[in-house]
């Protein structure tokens, strides 16, 4: 039988699976629950961050049992290349106020920490009652900013990784798994 390893890109020679997606799935059915509980009676608001966190967002806000609203923002990370930056800057912002208000935020991935950690301190700025990180996948070897992560999907060893909303060059988010992109230059 076919597994979902196989539907998208399955051949491409560059690509090294590394979380199939029933396995993803997994783990956020156990996040969506831990959620539940931790935020039982509150109304948190989620914040995607674009683009990356987008299909992380869409299938964890559905396996958490809550009233909750949705914002997204997008802030600069790596263009087309493989490595951060540093610098920080917010593109899309949000379109409401947070003041008061529980925040979870939703990310794809943890690197340096730079993005988060500039992110993190942004929305506390702005009155927010709680702010915590939810990251789907922690690259921790690389950290260079310590940043909490409060709820993880994966801890991963330091390869740049492409799929489940994670691109190259705008390349491989709708794969429905995480893949090691093994030669970014091909
Ligand atoms: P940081 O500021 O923590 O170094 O970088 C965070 C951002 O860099 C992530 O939100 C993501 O957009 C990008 N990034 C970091 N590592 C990877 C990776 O392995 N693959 C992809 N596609 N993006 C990454």
């Amino acid at each position: 039988m076919a597994t979902s390893l196989q539907i998208s890109e399955f051949g491409n020679p560059n690509l090294e699976p590394l979380l199939a997606a029933e396995e993803i799935q997994r783990r956020i059915a156990e996040i969506g629950a831990e959620i539940s509980r931790d935020y039982a009676g509150k109304n948190p608001l989620l914040i995607g961050v674009l683009k990356g966190a987008c299909m992380f967002l869409s299938d964890l806000m559905r396996a958490i049992d809550l009233s909750l609203a949705v914002e997204f923002m997008a802030i600069s990370s790596y263009g087309t290349g493989t490595r951060t930056s540093g610098e920080v800057r917010i593109i899309k912002d949000l379109d409401v106020a947070i003041e008061g208000r529980d925040i979870l935020v939703v990310e794809d991935i943890v690197d340096t920490g730079l993005t988060l950690s500039y992110l993190l301190s942004n929305l506390e700025s702005r009155g927010a009652r709680s702010v915590k990180l939810v990251a789907l996948l922690d690259k921790f070897e690389r950290r260079l900013r310590d940043v909490p992560v409060d709820y993880l999907g994966f801890k991963i060893p330091d390869h740049f990784v492409v799929g489940y909303g994670l691109d190259f060059a705008e390349r491989y988010r709708n794969l429905p798994y995480i893949a090691i992109l093994k030669d970014p230059e091909i």
